[in-house]
């Protein structure tokens, strides 16, 4: 499984997206949801809720088990189309890792995408369900190890956060 961290915290997103902007919020369901609850349903329910509760224009909360696989955003995408949606939403807040980032970017060209998270490698879901990092990528530095490296000390070693906002 992909191992990700979040690079910015909550008040960090607030300064990035305005309260003129209609947002999506679009959650994965599996890595991410495992990487310490930064994905899944109630990560974007809470975040959804406390947007809304600071003012800001959630318009949609898409949950979605793999959300780097392209057919499946396309179809979420012509579903925005076809409800009269697209138009309205100017910002895609992904609760994913970058490689899904990466893929809306090349679907939705004309959203701004927030740039929230890294990948910091692969890794396998511990007894608890959570992600521990075994096969770190070159660029944090870390080596690889069967017994893996909790997500909370990388990301601390590498100024990230886990979790969700
Ligand atoms: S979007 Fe990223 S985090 Fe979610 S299933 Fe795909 S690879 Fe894993």
């Amino acid at each position: 499984m992909i191992a990700s961290l979040r690079t910015i915290t909550y008040e960090d997103l607030k300064g990035i997206i305005g309260k003129e902007d209609g947002i999506a919020i679009w959650s994965c369901d599996t890595c991410a949801k495992g990487c310490h609850g930064f994905g899944g349903e109630d990560s974007l329910r809470d975040l959804a809720s406390c947007l809304r509760a600071d003012g800001f224009d959630v318009r949609k909360e898409e949950l979605m088990v793999a959300s780097c696989y392209y057919d499946g955003i396309r179809s979420r995408k012509e579903r925005w189309i076809v409800a009269g949606d697209y138009d309205n939403i100017d910002v895609i807040i992904p609760l994913a890792c970058q490689e899904a980032r990466v893929a809306m970017a090349e679907l939705f060209p004309d959203k701004m995408i927030i740039d929230d998270s890294r990948t910091a490698g692969l890794g396998v879901l511990d007894e608890n369900g959570v992600c521990i990092l075994t096969d770190p990528f070159e660029w944090t530095g870390l080596d690889a190890s069967d017994e893996g490296i909790d997500l909370p000390s990388v990301a601390e070693k590498l100024g990230m956060f886990t979790g969700p906002f």
